[in-house]
């Protein structure tokens, strides 16, 4: 969208919603949080002492989300917003300027050491899927709870004891992953997805990542290429890895024909960058984490 076009949309939704916004006269803090799994995060520790609004929703995708005028509104209206950085929302500078915002960003992934992609042509470049470690989402747990109880120390006492019981449930499913993934023969702990998503998650529960049908970090611009294709089915040939694992956020027919074609099975599709609807398998941050270790198993233990 031009830009102009876009500030007109933005100025005139502001307008329309300043007038009829039901949170007009309320006084709890406004947060904006960028993606659906961190959105889930502050929930849980701001209970219902902040106005939250989540942008992009359940099953999509962030890394090609187009900003809607809505989003425009909310970020103008914002005390907070809360964003994983590492290039993640890659639209969230202009959106910001747009939307002539005042709002505090906090970058969640800061303080956080930054993984590389370690497998294709994008070797070496930063990975932004921080929340596959849930050990790295027990310091964002910290660092929003602490931004809140500054922001709004009147209410910090709910902030405080709200993240100590979801940092305590973190730990809890990081010691069930652990646990799960060491029920997979050692050799037979082999990754490949769609795209370049779980890098964390490998490298904090030990498992190798032999590929990915997108050969991406992102999933923007990214279709699978002829050559990564090929390529791929031959590493999977080479390494014995036994399944490849579609995701939530993108229906990927490459992921079928590089299974089809190197003889594996296609594991159940991982919650790889959002949440997915109340009725899918990974309605929270929690149960994303546990649900994509006991696919991984389902797959890969056999
Ligand atoms: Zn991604």
């Amino acid at each position: 969208m031009r830009i102009w076009l876009f500030r007109l949309l933005s100025l005139i939704s502001v307008i329309l919603f300043g007038v009829v916004g039901v949170n007009a006269q309320s006084d709890r803090l406004k947060v904006v949080v960028t993606y659906s799994i961190l959105g889930d995060v502050v929930q849980n520790i701001a209970g219902d002492a902040v106005d939250l609004t989540v942008l992009v929703g359940a099953d999509a995708d962030t890394h090609s989300y187009e900003p809607v005028p809505q989003d425009s509104v909310a970020i103008s209206q914002a005390n907070i917003i809360f964003e994983n950085g590492l290039g993640f929302e890659s639209w969230m500078d202009d959106l910001y300027t747009a939307a002539a915002s005042q709002a505090q960003r906090v970058v969640v992934s800061q303080g956080i050491t930054a993984g590389t992609i370690t497998v294709g042509d994008e070797a070496g470049e930063t990975d932004p899927h921080i929340w596959q470690n849930p050990y790295n989402f027990l310091r964002v747990a910290e660092l929003v709870r602490d931004t809140l109880v500054a922001a709004d120390p009147a209410n910090a006492t709910t902030y405080e004891l709200n993240a100590n019981a979801y940092i305590t449930q973190l730990l809890e499913a990081d010691t069930y992953v652990i646990g799960q993934i060491q029920t997979i023969p050692a050799d037979q702990r082999k990754l490949v997805t769609n795209h370049d998503a779980f890098g964390y998650f490998a490298s904090r529960y030990g498992l190798e990542i032999i590929g990915t049908a997108l050969g991406s970090v992102s999933t923007e611009g990214a279709s699978g290429s002829a050559g990564n294709v090929v390529a791929l089915v031959e590493a999977i040939r080479a390494t014995g890895a036994k399944a490849i694992f579609p995701e939530n956020i993108e229906n990927a027919d490459v992921v079928t024909q590089i299974a089809n074609e190197a003889g594996v099975t296609v594991g159940a599709p991982l919650c790889s960058d959002a949440l997915t609807p109340a009725d899918g398998p990974c309605p929270t941050y929690l149960q994303l984490i546990l649900y994509n270790a006991d696919s991984v198993v389902a797959a890969l233990g056999q």
